[in-house]
């Protein structure tokens, strides 16, 4: 066999292993070492699934290892509750740390460097307001204005850091600055804030605690006590990489470097966890998990595989430039993988129309194999119950159909899948004009075990009447009716812009094999689509959520 264009391609690097590759090349380190840094102020989003596949799957790549550690120097808006999803969700995705760190593991050695900058005249205690603080920090185009504190002794410096950490003094009261360069043009510089202080209990430290770092003299210093070599995060931060840098060489630590990409944007929906967390809390979505939401465990409930994620990750790659990526291109990711390794099932939906088969013994019940998945033909199979009462689509019968409808017409034919082609007879209507029933015959010698098989142009699904199961579906549209949400108007809330219809529930008629799959994933209802069993169902109604349509308007 030839090879293809395809199979012989060389991926091509992204910028990130282009880096990686030239500093192992360089022996700079011996293996990699990457984290992915979450704050547990909510669930996972499909934009942290694309930083989870780059960060371990770069340590997977060259042999290095990821660490998982929680940025939880916010007290107050962090939970041990978004702990737990966090993990679950990343093992869902297929990944697996190293060390599980948080940043508060750290907190007393960052209390340590802290004193020694302090001793270095490198920070002090500044008594200012939040307000003033603001207002003297100056704009781009004019310097800021030294603190009236800026020129304290170490001596008293120390003294006050240490009441601070004792519990001396009130929430804003006084904070920790680094002592750097008021007129600095890089804004980041002019004397940044170290620590704040906040009377809150922390989730895991407790009350151990009145005193929290900021961000910006966290982050890099977690990295280099656990000699993470590339710091990936999203673009928005390499405004504040040289400050990473300048804590990173103040004190003489490992250097590690942070490296930045885009961050994604996904059509049709919102990605901040402030406002995934309003929508939960003001009941618009039925919560952190449900199907309409870009959360993992969202996805997860709709019956997005990992292997479909992880491939979307591919997919999109790692850029430099803001990427908004069309939702189209998660769908298709789902399809492809589920389209391999989903089990089939025949579900008619909502509001059927009845099949009464004149030529069928009253009371027969025919069994007829068919495989679970047609790429395996000789693998597994489900049995279907054929008889001679059966609901089909409404969808696949029309009374003065066109040329070019090859489903159920009067006097037409059509083959119910897996079995026998029938013909319509005879359409049945009530008082109101509409269709009920429709009297047909089957053609006995076209049982797909007879010899003698013929075909005809179309095939329907089915199921028997007397077997068929009662299933609650859940159909889903985009949460939202706008694809640029990134884009709306100032003066709108993107609350405006909610689907109305992204929920319509209704109900489906299935075989009954469907009730036994113990696939544990996502399975295709026949010419329909894909659906997810829902944890909602109790065994009285099984509850099935539609992860995407068969039909594919995707093109690359
Ligand atoms: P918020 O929505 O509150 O701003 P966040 O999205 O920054 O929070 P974090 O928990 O701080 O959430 O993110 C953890 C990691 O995931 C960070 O490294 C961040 O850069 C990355 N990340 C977050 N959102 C995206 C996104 N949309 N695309 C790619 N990476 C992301
Ligand atoms: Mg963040």
């Amino acid at each position: 066999m030839e090879a293809t264009a395809n199979n012989v391609e060389e991926k091509k690097l992204n910028f990130i292993e282009e880096i990686i590759e030239k500093d192992l090349a360089e022996g700079k380190y011996k293996s990699i070492v990457t984290r992915f840094p979450p704050e547990p102020n909510g669930y996972l989003h499909i934009g942290h699934a694309k930083s989870i596949c780059l960060n371990f799957g770069l340590a997977q790549k060259y042999g290095g290892v990821t660490n998982l550690r929680f940025d939880d120097t916010n007290p107050v808006k962090e939970d041990t509750e978004y702990v737990d999803s966090i993990k679950e969700d990343i093992h869902w995705l297929g990944f697996d740390w190293d060390k599980e760190r948080y940043a508060s593991d750290y907190f007393e050695q960052l209390y340590q460097w802290a004193e020694q900058m302090i001793k270095e005249g490198l920070a002090y205690v500044d008594d200012q307001t939040q307000e003033e603080i603001r207002q003297n920090r100056g704009t781009v185009q004019t310097p800021g204005t030294d603190s009236p504190w800026r020129n304290r002794s170490v001596e008293e410096n120390l003294t006050l850091f240490r009441q601070m950490r004792e519990g001396k003094f009130a929430d804003g009261e006084k904070v920790l600055r680094a002592k750097i360069d008021m007129a600095h043009p890089n804004m980041m510089f002019r004397d940044p804030i170290m620590y704040r202080i906040l009377h809150t209990s922390h989730h895991r430290t407790g009350d151990k605690w009145c005193i929290y770092p900021m961000y910006d003299y966290t982050h890099g210093q977690c990295d280099s006590i656990e000699n993470i070599t590339h710091s990936i995060c999203t673009l928005e931060f390499d405004v504040h990489r040289p400050l990473y840098d300048w804590f990173i060489k103040t004190l003489r630590i490992f250097p590690s470097h942070q490296y930045e990409f885009a961050r994604l944007n996904l059509t049709y929906t919102v990605m901040s966890k402030r406002k995934l967390l309003e929508l939960v809390q003001k009941g618009l979505v039925s919560g952190w998990d449900d199907p309409r939401m870009p959360t993992i465990c969202g996805i997860r409930r709709r019956g997005y595989t990992p292997e479909s994620i992880r491939m979307f990750a591919d997919k999109i790659g790692v850029a430099k430039r803001e990427q908004l990526i069309d939702l189209q291109l998660l769908e298709w990711c789902v399809r492809q993988d589920l389209n391999e390794r989903s089990n089939r099932y025949m579900v008619v939906s909502d509001d059927p129309i009845k099949l009464t088969i004149t030529n069928w013994e009253s009371g027969k019940v025919e069994w007829f194999d068919a495989p679970l998945n047609p790429a395996a033909p000789e693998g597994p199979s489900r049995k279907i119950p054929f008889t001679g009462e059966l609901l089909i689509d409404r969808a696949d019968f029309m009374e003065d159909a066109p040329k070019k409808f090859f489903r159920l017409k009067p006097g037409g034919e059509v083959r119910l899948k897996y079995t026998y082609i029938v013909k319509c007879e005879e359409v049945i209507k009530d008082g109101n004009g509409k269709v009920v029933e429709l009297k047909c015959t089957i053609d006995p010698e076209t049982h797909p075990k007879s010899g003698s098989w013929r075909s005809v142009k179309g095939t329907i699904h089915w199921v028997s009447a007397a077997h068929a199961k009662p299933v609650e579906l859940r159909l889903y549209d985009k949460l939202f009716t706008e694809a640029q949400m990134g884009s709306i108007p100032e003066d709108k809330d993107y609350k405006d812009y909610l689907n109305p219809e992204s929920l319509v529930v209704s109900e489906g008629f299935a075989e009954p094999a469907l009730l036994e799959d113990e696939s544990g994933i996502a399975v295709q209802f026949e010419r329909v689509g894909y659906f997810a069993k829902d944890p909602d169902s109790t065994p009285e109604k099984a509850v099935f959520n539609k992860t995407t349509a068969l039909k594919d308007s995707f093109k690359f």
